[in-house]
């Protein structure tokens, strides 16, 4: 492990987009690290908004905080149908493949009980139809079909993985959320675009 002169030194030759680089995306630093990426952001006079995003995202939420996050994502509207609530974190799985292309399609949406079950069955007839037009997509399509069978039993599971996964990937995004005047919207607004960005994935990521 390096010491703390170590990493001033190196971060002394790091070039600013460099610096730039790793104070927007600071999560995991070592305790040694933060401190030294923050002086060099000071020293450089870069944008100082960063330096409260690297505290923001190295400032790990507590338990308290999450099921607060949690209890807010559950009694948001639904994106979709803009109508009900009760909202879990679903993982769907499908496939379309031709004979030179196999878009093999893993999304993750946090919508309501009904939205899930209309995309589900959706889903599940395009990969039935589409998904088993060449060799790769044939692969594909008996894994997903076998994934979405089993993901049934296991809602509740699902529901927490991605849920803890969101939370710790936007540790500092949610810290904010939570400090804003407006968390609960905040948090409305953080799953829509959740939801658009994984409406809009097409590849398996
Ligand atoms: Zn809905």
């Amino acid at each position: 492990m390096l010491t703390k002169e170590e990493i001033r030194a190196s971060y002394k030759n790091f070039d600013d987009n460099k610096i730039l680089k790793l104070a927007q995306n600071p999560k995991g630093l070592t305790k040694e690290a933060i401190p030294a990426l923050i002086e060099e952001v000071r020293l450089r006079n870069l944008d100082t908004s960063f330096i409260e995003w690297i505290q923001l995202e190295n400032n790990p939420l507590n338990q308290l905080e999450k099921d607060s996050i949690f209890s807010n994502i559950k009694n948001s509207k639904c994106s979709i149908c803009k109508t009900n609530s009760d909202l879990k974190a679903y993982e769907f799985h499908s496939v379309i493949s031709g004979v030179i292309f196999c878009d093999d399609t893993l999304q993750h949406l946090i919508i309501c009980e009904k939205c899930n079950k209309k995309i589900r069955w959706k889903n599940f007839f395009n990969t039935i139809l589409l998904g088993w037009w060449s060799r790769k997509g044939f692969i594909a399509t008996i894994t997903a079909l076998l994934t979405e069978f089993f993901n049934l039993f296991l809602v509740k599971r699902i529901n927490d993985r991605i849920l803890n996964t969101l939370i710790e990937e936007n540790n500092g995004t949610f810290r904010k959320i939570l400090s804003s005047e407006n968390p609960k919207q905040q948090i409305q607004n953080f799953i829509e675009n959740n939801n658009v960005r994984n409406l809009n994935k097409n590849e398996y990521e």
